[in-house]
């Protein structure tokens, strides 16, 4: 027998090896291999069996690795469609379904000792008074680990072994699994009766979950077919892409995708809960993505809580970069081996071998770091909806503020819609109050941080020993150039976009159309003509120190990624916070979501502008919460927006917006950005490279490309980037030519090429 192995080298091409007869048991599609490669050793995976092959003299597989085959063949038919779509190599696809852990298979399962009492007939033998004492804890235990034992008799290995002599214990390894959560006390929760507006939204997903159960089979033989099976006979027939999701055209009981918009509080995560229940019943699983930051002990608690006994018990594992590569280990493979069927776990987490599968949940469908930053820079909400559709798993997208991208497929009958308008927990939305900041501001003084109202809020919180969180919305101050005084933005004139300010250079940049101009020396409104525009920059450590001079007694933590070097200090200080030991946060907006203080009373946004915020987390506790916006365009739509609490109106007018200027959802991005430290060969790479995409594109009718620019963060790298945008209205023709263009494109060896479908950040 032959088997085809795709190596772990982005070759972007298979090789056939032998497979020896002590392992043909062992291998199947989806086994990981070690085998030959040159000089080296090198792992893979089999992709195919086969009788023959078309190669002479081929070598054996070397060893096989785990017990099970590790990546199934839904799995692999999953790698497959990301290496298309984001158009990246078949190796480097693969390679990212696996966690490391499980990959190399370095932290295997761990071994233990334990020491086991064995049956015995007649009488005692003789023992000592040392070996009287640990058989009486053997013989009460029966069986326990080795080192535990030592410790709890306070004696020597020798003692035991001497036990093991007379024919009393067996010592033996024995698998000790690893529990990441083994010491916290999870006491059983039961599921709350639900209010209408919950109700009516699980009732909704039942429906969908149990139409697609019936007619499971006939569905999924009709994807198998709609979804092409394998590259090599043309499976990329251009349905497969996100944008032709067969939704609208399937079969009445086609995998149905909702998106559960909720406030924070309005009761989203107990309609998860009962709808995996549901699957549960039905014989299935569940995945349940949430963003790393919201995985908190509270909220891997409250989804084991439910599930940990009664009818429908069953193991959850939780699939985060928290945890030790062991412990990912065992947690990857409970799930393999079916004993866990529900997984909670961060982006990669949507490659959990779950099966069957039944439901996948992405909360807070709308966070940015649902994106991969590396290859392969796969959107994981955008799997979920892929793998959906290929399992016939039913997707729930939960947000308090979705995404355009998916707001945008409910209004075209895509995906669902479900609502909870009000909290479920009883608790007051916060009132929201907008500060304008141009009222504080005077010609020729500093532009102030707090406004006179926000700091008189802040006094009153310490006083009360209640938290604060403030944020800092750096994204989009630090990209655009705004007048803090008249609210100026400085736009593009061919595209209407701000441009991104290139403080470096003292540039104005567009980086859609190329457009570059200097940054004028006094705002250009007439009105206005403040010789301050050239926005001095604010960070979160400038804030803090502020406060520090404002409130000395009080004990302020920042959080954003240059205060936190580790994981760890994330966690440790959202713990402090918690426990009170903090009375005000400082953060970028990372600390927004998902999370649950209930003594934080007051939530300031320094500087609101240009973005959609979610003031809806303030009072989670019994206390009324108040949210401060200081805005230097309080009459900007977004805000007035979120001060309404009304969203609707804001993806509305913002989809009038996109659409007019064919951004997405109306079209698709591809961003292709070329990096080096010789700027001239950069750009000449990149002028080369546009050459050669404006031929191979010439027949998508509806492209436009855009640049080479200079890509927004030139300046804060040693490397100099410039970008080439492109857009069309679908992904997949556009994924296929661009892996031709850069497939047989020949870069300076100081130059690299990354391309970015879908980009949730153009900087
Ligand atoms: P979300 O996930 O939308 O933030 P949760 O499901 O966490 O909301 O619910 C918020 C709070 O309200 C939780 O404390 C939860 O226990 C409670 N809750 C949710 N649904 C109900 C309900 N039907 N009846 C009473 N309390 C509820
Ligand atoms: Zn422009």
């Amino acid at each position: 027998m032959i088997a085809r192995v795709t190596l772990e080298l982005a070759l972007r091409k298979e090789f056939d090896y032998l497979i020896p007869p002590d392992l043909s048991e062992q291998i199947d599609v989806g086994s990981r291999v070690q085998v030959p490669f040159g000089p080296r050793k090198v792992l893979g995976c089999v992709t195919a069996l086969a009788e023959e092959s078309a190669h002479a003299k081929l070598k054996p597989i070397l060893k096989v690795i785990g017990a099970q085959t590790l990546v199934t063949p839904k799995i692999l038919k999953l790698a497959r469609w990301i290496g298309e779509y984001y158009c990246c190599a078949p190796e480097t696809a693969l390679k990212s379904v696996l966690p490391e852990a499980v990959r190399q298979e370095q932290a295997g399962w761990r071994e233990r000792l334990w020491v086991r009492a064995l049956p015995f007939a007649g009488e005692l033998p003789k023992l000592s008074k040392r070996q009287k004492e640990l058989w009486q804890i053997i013989e009460e235990r029966r069986e326990l680990p080795l080192k535990e034992l030592l410790e709890l008799a306070e004696t020597t290995a020798g003692t035991i072994r001497r036990l093991e002599d007379k024919g009393l214990v067996a010592i033996a390894p024995q698998i000790s699994e690893r529990d990441p959560y083994a010491r916290e006390h999870i006491l059983p929760n039961q599921p709350l009766p639900l209010n209408d507006a919950q109700a009516k939204a699980l009732a909704a997903i039942i429906t969908a979950m149990e139409g697609v159960s019936e007619q499971a089979t006939a569905l999924s033989l009709a994807l198998s077919h709609r979804m092409g099976e394998g590259r090599g006979e043309g499976g990329q027939d251009g349905t497969t892409g996100l944008e032709n999701l067969p939704l609208t055209r399937s079969p009445a009981h086609a995998p149905t995708v909702f998106l559960l918009h909720g406030v924070t509080g309005s009761g989203k995560t107990e309609v998860y809960l009962q709808a995996i229940a549901r699957a549960l019943e039905l014989g299935k699983g569940a995945i349940v993505l949430v963003p790393e930051i919201s995985l908190t002990p509270q909220t891997v608690e409250r989804f084991k809580a439910r599930f940990t006994s009664g009818r429908l018990q069953t193991l959850v594992a939780v699939l985060h970069s928290h945890l030790s590569a062991g412990e990912r280990h065992d947690e990857w493979h409970k799930i393999r081996q079916g004993r866990a069927r529900i997984v909670i776990g961060a982006r990669s987490a949507i490659f959990s071998p779950v099966e069957p599968l039944g439901l996948i949940i992405v909360d807070e469908e709308h966070e940015h770091t649902y994106k991969q930053e590396e290859a392969p820079r796969y959107h994981a909400r955008d799997v979920a909806i892929v793998r959906g559709q290929m399992e016939g798993a039913t997707v729930v997208l939960g947000s308090a503020t979705p995404s355009m991208e998916s707001f945008y497929n409910c209004s075209r009958d895509k995906y669902k819609l479900l609502q909870l308008l009000e909290r479920a927990d009883d608790k007051k939305m916060p009132v929201v109050r907008i500060v304008d900041m141009r009222q504080t501001l005077r010609p020729g003084s500093p532009i102030p941080i707090f406004s006179p109202q926000l700091k008189e809020a802040i006094a009153q919180r310490l006083e009360r020993s209640e938290q604060v969180i403030l944020f800092l919305n750096r994204r989009g101050y630090s990209t655009a150039l705004q007048c803090p005084l008249c609210g100026y933005v400085a736009g593009c004139p061919n595209c209407s976009l701000s441009l991104t300010y290139h403080r470096q250079d003292q540039k104005l940049c567009c980086h859609v159309c190329a457009h570059t101009e200097p940054v004028p020396a006094v705002c250009p409104n007439p009105k206005c003509r403040n010789p301050q525009i050239r926005y001095s920059g604010l960070g979160t450590q400038k804030v803090e120190a502020t406060l520090a001079k404002l409130f000395p007694h009080a004990r302020i933590k920042r959080m954003d990624s240059d205060a936190l070097q580790r994981k760890n200090d994330f966690r440790r200080i959202l713990g402090d916070f918690r426990a009170g030991k903090i009375d005000i946060l400082v953060g970028t907006q990372m600390i927004a979501k998902g999370l649950h203080f209930p003594n934080v009373t007051l939530v300031g946004i320094i500087y609101a502008d240009l973005a959609l915020h979610q003031p809806d987390f303030a009072g989670r506790g019994e206390v009324e919460g108040e949210v401060f916006v200081q805005a230097f365009t309080p009459f900007h739509p977004a805000i007035q927006y979120a001060r309404r609490h009304d969203f609707t109106g804001f993806y509305e007018q913002e989809l009038e917006f996109r659409q007019q200027l064919k951004y997405p959802p109306y079209s698709r991005i591809a961003l292709l950005t070329l990096k080096g430290r010789n700027e001239d060969k950069v750009q000449f790479s990149a002028n080369h490279l546009q050459r050669e995409l404006e031929k191979a594109t010439s027949d998508i009718k509806d492209l436009i490309l855009a640049g080479p620019a200079p890509a927004p963060l030139l300046r804060a790298e040693t490397y100099y980037r410039y970008q080439i945008m492109l857009r069309a209205q679908r992904m997949s023709a556009l994924s296929r030519r661009l892996a031709q263009v850069t497939q047989s494109l020949a870069l300076p060896e100081d130059v690299s090429l990354s391309v970015d479908i879908d980009p949730v950040n153009l900087a």
